[in-house]
């Protein structure tokens, strides 16, 4: 069986949009609103030769589980399935209380994490990205999944793990 990377954070931070940009193209459903329904949320992906279902697990919570955001569920039965984790933040924002409690759920699951600082559009943006290295996840990754800057840096780094 291929390898699973969880794409895991709360709504609107980018993950839908990463994950298209990890897949080369549009499949996940972009949203400036939370809470967007989809059919589909594994997709197989490659990088660097490396095959891998890839999950927006945003999504997933979705249709599982209604509107209603439950945060907590949402880490847990991500990492239950996934060999890596993609833990993605928003670096213009910094670190939220949801942020805090998805990753102690996260934390708990012993599963490779890899921190994602997305929206860092341009080089002035690097600064908070590097503020996320309290969180001791070790070196944030600074990335737009918008415009792909960093996008490649930061599947290596997975790739490393997986
Ligand atoms: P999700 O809820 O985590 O899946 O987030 P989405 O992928 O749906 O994105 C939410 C919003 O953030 C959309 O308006 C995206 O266009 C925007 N967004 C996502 N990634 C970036 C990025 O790297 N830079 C900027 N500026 N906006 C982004
Ligand atoms: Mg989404």
């Amino acid at each position: 069986p291929l390898p699973v990377l969880a794409v895991v954070g709360r709504p609107n931070v980018g993950k839908s949009t990463l994950v298209n940009r990890i897949l080369g193209r549009r499949e996940a459903v972009v949203e400036d609103v939370p809470g967007v329904t989809r059919d589909r949320v594994f997709y197989e992906a490659e990088w660097s030769g490396t095959d891998f279902w890839l999950v927006d697990t945003g999504g997933w919570e979705d249709r599982v589980q209604g509107i209603a955001y439950r945060v907590a569920e949402q880490a847990e039965l991500a990492v239950e399935l996934a060999d890596v984790v993609l833990f993605v933040v928003d670096a213009n924002v910094g670190i939220t209380a949801t942020d805090e409690q998805l990753l102690k759920v996260l934390r708990r699951a012993k599963r490779p994490i890899i921190l994602c600082a997305n929206k860092v559009d341009d080089e002035r943006g690097e600064l908070e990205a590097a503020a996320l290295w309290n969180l001791g996840l070790g070196e944030p990754h600074p990335v737009s999944a918008l415009h792909g800057r960093g996008s490649g840096d930061l599947l290596d780094a997975v790739l490393a793990v997986m």
